[in-house]
């Protein structure tokens, strides 16, 4: 009986490995990558080992390996390393205070490129520093978030030191404000709402707009929080691009 049982399940697996093989070669059947790659996934779970050879072959030919979408899901991926993290105690080498050691404040630029090269070129380690980011690095505002947080900084967690630092190759840089109505609108975005933030006496276009030259608006709000009426005069402010490449940092004066 178990003989005939195991005989139906090899079965089972020798057709996931042969159909999935077919759909991902586009031998015999039309070429579908994603349903072999799940086809043999499935056999090789199952304990197919050419299935697993063929998928390891597969992915160190193919740079971006296609899987299966669930495992393409970032956040359920970030939840599990989550889990994982506390779990292993992960965290105990983060350990360190709300107060930043060198007293020091950096608005920055929410560009990817810098998410981990900025600390590390500027040998940042966790509880060094407050970190500020938005889309630019730089302040609009005098009465924005970003200076809202600088003041917290200041009087609240002992930051003498404010370094405003752009960088190269900011998408910011050239921003179209009325590209980004477009935009909105083609996301379906009422106009009425649009024209009614008109009339309230919002530009929306100059607020969404960006900078046209990344030193001169890293310049301007050097400027604007060093003579901001709320910040202490004996507040070190500065401005500095950072190479988004190789995280070369640049005074700018
Ligand atoms: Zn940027």
């Amino acid at each position: 009986m178990n003989c005939g049982n195991n005989n139906t399940y090899d079965d089972d697996i020798e057709v996931l490995f042969s159909v999935g093989r077919r759909f991902l070669t586009g031998n015999g059947l039309e070429k579908d990558e994603a349903k072999g790659i799940e086809m043999l996934s499935q056999a090789a779970s199952m304990g197919h080992s050419l299935a697993q050879q063929l998928l390891d072959r597969y992915n160190a030919e193919n740079p971006e390996p296609c899987k299966p979408s669930k495992e393409e899901d970032p956040l359920t991926e970030m939840l599990a390393y989550n889990k994982r993290f506390v779990a292993e105690r992960m965290y105990e080498q983060y350990a360190t205070s709300k107060y930043p050691d060198r007293k020091i404040a950096i608005v920055t630029c929410m560009d990817t490129r810098l998410v981990q090269l900025l600390p590390a070129a500027l040998g940042i380690k966790n509880g060094d520093v407050k970190i500020i980011k938005n889309a630019g690095g730089t302040i609009t505002n005098p009465f924005d978030s970003t200076v809202r947080s600088l003041l917290v900084a200041i009087y609240e967690l002992g930051v003498n030191e404010v370094m405003i630092i752009g960088h190269t190759t900011c998408g910011v840089q050239g921003m179209d404000g009325a590209e980004m109505l477009n935009l909105m609108r083609e996301r379906g975005i009422d106009e009425e709402h649009i024209s009614l933030m008109k009339h309230c006496g919002i530009d929306l276009e100059s607020w969404l707009h960006g900078f046209d030259e990344t030193d001169a608006a890293i310049l301007e709000t050097v400027d604007l929080v060093k003579n901001h009426p709320l910040v202490p005069k004996d507040v070190i402010v500065k401005g500095y691009i950072m190479d988004s490449e190789t995280g070369e940092l640049k005074p700018i004066e």
